[in-house]
């Protein structure tokens, strides 16, 4: 799973991230909700250390990421930033799906979802080029193994991305807003393969808006606001009976 301790990040004097604590079993899902600027996207960005945290650490089935400890025998230990190499090996373990797809444009679909694999060594050709064929049949895309992404509409670029992101075998995956850049109509379509995703149980933490998606499918909903969590649990208490002032707010305005 994820834990996260008391992550903290400024940027100048803004206190973006103010003392977030938050775990993620494995197999579960986390939904991430709040409103823009409140630091979600921060949050998922420490999770691979793309962001580095001024305090606090995170870890992935407890290693910790991005750092070591440095003992330090009078106060806290220490943390001290890995070598690049090292935290470009973790981050591997890690997949991440952003909002805009971000898909090689020049690669075909089979390519996208196979080159990781391959470029860090971890398969053959020949074991990365089977394992995109089971994992684009898995998002329901195996007719589309020989285009490009430009002849694919956003909800399938967004499955090729979901079956790339896979190809790593992470220990964990990310979303940043996986639908928001899609026409309703194509929404459905890739929340239902990050569903899939979770009954799976593949351990994922999932920022949206989609409240419906995060009733069904999340084990624990966290609202984030202004860095800090105010209020976080399981779906039934905090979409609909919500404890804090803002949460309520928050979904008067999204609903
Ligand atoms: P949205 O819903 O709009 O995506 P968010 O919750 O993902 O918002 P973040 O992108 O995490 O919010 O940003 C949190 C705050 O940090 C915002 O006020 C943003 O302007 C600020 N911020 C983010 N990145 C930087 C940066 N590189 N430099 C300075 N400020 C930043
Ligand atoms: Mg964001």
């Amino acid at each position: 799973g994820v834990e996260i301790v008391d992550a903290h990040k400024w940027y100048g004097t803004h206190h973006v991230l103010d003392g977030v604590d938050l775990t993620v079993e494995p197999g579960q899902v986390a939904v991430i909700l709040g409103p823009s600027g409140s630091g979600k996207s921060t949050l998922l960005r420490a999770i691979n250390h793309l962001e580095k945290l001024d305090v606090g650490h995170v870890s992935l089935n407890g290693e910790l990421i991005g750092v070591r400890r440095i003992p330090d025998g009078r106060h806290r230990d220490r943390l001290r930033e890995l070598p690049e190499r090292e935290i470009r090996r973790q981050r591997r373990r890690i997949g991440f799906v952003f909002q805009n797809f971000n898909l090689f444009p020049n690669l075909t679909v089979r390519h996208n979802v196979a080159s990781a694999p391959v470029a860090t060594g971890a398969l053959s050709k020949t074991e990365a080029d089977a394992l995109a064929r089971d994992l684009l049949a898995r998002v329901g895309l195996s007719d589309k193994a020989d285009a490009y992404p430009r002849q694919l509409s956003g909800g399938q670029q967004q499955r090729v991305a979901i079956a790339r992101a896979l190809a790593l075998r992470p220990g964990v995956l990310l979303f940043d807003e996986p639908t928001s850049a899609l026409d309703p109509e194509l929404v459905g379509e890739v929340l239902a393969v990050i569903k899939d995703l979770a009954a799976t149980g593949t351990t994922m933490i999932v920022v949206t808006h989609e409240i419906g998606f995060a009733r069904e499918v999340a084990d624990v909903v966290v609202l984030l606001d202004h860095g800090r969590i105010v209020e976080q649990g399981p779906p039934a208490e905090v979409l609909d009976a919500p404890r804090h002032p803002r949460t309520r707010e928050f979904l008067s305005r999204v609903l």
